[in-house]
């Protein structure tokens, strides 16, 4: 799909939807129990989304908030890392209830992925969860995903579900990310505290001028507030991916947001695909390679995938999802690409047919050993 620069993106135009969508939205804040109406109108949104032939992951918070209430933790302060870790534990199974209700009454199955996104280990790990994703999408499922709180230290916490639905977004190759805020959109200055600020309804750079427009949380760690959400629009940018600040607020907040107009939308000036692609060129220390026969190369060389069968010998140690790199058999580096299989199970089946995969390695796995797609050639 193309999505163009040159006017405003749509939803219309999107094919894989990323829907974020807070606390306060999900959950009633005096009493701890979730928002089922507002829950049953986004999800009949999602619904139509997936009847127009969208694919849609939601990211949504409110375990916390909803577990806080169920182990009685009803103080108004912040709670401590152990008990928040056990609200989290509780509210979760809570929380997907109240989706896995909503979305049951439009036949539809919900999935749940809890996610730490740890940055240092985000490359390496994330590549399992999309393969599951793409999966669950493929089936015909509803993803809903939620940062691991459990489990996630003070230090490793995304903190947000912001920065988490546009990490969700990178590693989904989504075309467009809705985040459904108490806020309508990006404003010349923060309306809270500025009468006069005014609303931008597209964004096509984040430039200096646009970031001092926006007004964080106030607080060292700088979660919560606009400032956050520009760093999401910056990582979904990055993956080629627009985004779409919208009233969260209203009943039927996607159709709304659709037939209204309205939010602000922060357009990404590559594609998904593009973006991946010079993510998988820029990666610079590869940890493997796989050299490859002279008709592999040929192959690779007019736009085919790599299997399995073309590879002669496999150096490194490489999980799947990595970055490899591709050389000839006289040692010329071709290329570089995401393969689809560990080291030992490549070593397994290189030079095998994919039918004779399952004996070898257990399973029957994806044909192509990296998918052309998942490829740069030198
Ligand atoms: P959410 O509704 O997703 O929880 P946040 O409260 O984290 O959203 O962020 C939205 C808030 O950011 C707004 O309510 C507003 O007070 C603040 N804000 C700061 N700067 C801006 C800006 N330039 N435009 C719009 N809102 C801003």
């Amino acid at each position: 799909m193309t999505l163009t620069t040159t006017k405003t993106p749509t939803l219309a135009d999107a094919k894989r939807i990323v829907i974020k969508t807070g606390s306060a939205l999900v959950t009633h804040e005096a009493t701890g129990h979730p928002r089922h109406e507002w829950m049953a109108s986004l999800a009949a949104d999602v619904a139509a989304l997936r009847a127009a032939g969208k694919q849609v992951i939601l990211v949504s918070s409110g375990a916390v908030s909803l577990g806080r209430n169920l182990l009685s933790l009803k103080s108004k302060s912040a709670l401590p890392l152990h008990e928040k870790q056990a609200a989290a534990a509780c509210g979760q199974v809570a929380l997907m209830d109240a989706w896995k209700a909503q979305f049951a009454s439009h036949q539809l199955t919900v999935a749940q992925l809890l996610l730490t996104l740890d940055t240092s280990e985000f490359r390496r790990r994330y590549l399992n969860a999309r393969n599951t994703i793409e999966t669950l999408l493929e089936l015909g499922a509803v993803p809903i995903v939620n940062e691991n709180d459990t489990v996630a230290t003070a230090e490793l916490r995304i903190g947000d579900n912001d920065r988490l639905a546009a990490r969700v977004a990178e590693m989904a190759g989504a075309d467009a990310l809705l985040i459904l805020s108490d806020i309508d959109g990006f404003y010349t200055a923060d309306p809270s505290k500025n009468p006069d600020a005014t609303h931008i309804p597209v964004v096509a750079a984040l430039t200096p001028e646009i970031e001092a427009m926006a007004g964080g949380s106030g607080s060292a760690v700088g979660t919560g507030g606009m400032v956050t959400k520009l760093q999401a629009v910056k990582i979904a940018h990055a993956a080629g991916c627009h985004t779409w600040i919208g009233a969260g607020r209203p009943l039927h907040p996607v159709a709304a947001l659709q037939q209204q107009g309205g939010g602000t939308w922060f357009t990404a000036s590559a594609t998904p695909a593009s973006a991946r692609k010079r993510w998988i060129g820029g990666t610079v220390n590869p940890t493997g390679s796989l050299t490859v026969d002279t008709g592999a190369e040929k192959a690779l060389a007019q736009g085919n995938s790599l299997l399995a069968v073309g590879v002669v010998a496999v150096a490194g140690d490489f999980d799947k999802g990595e970055v490899v790199r591709i050389v000839s058999s006289s040692g010329t580096v071709l290329g570089k690409g995401l393969v689809a299989y560990d080291a030992i199970e490549t070593r397994l089946i290189m030079g095998k047919k994919t039918d004779a995969f399952e004996a070898l390695i257990g399973y029957k796995g994806k044909t192509a050993l990296i998918h052309r797609d998942d490829m740069v050639l030198e």
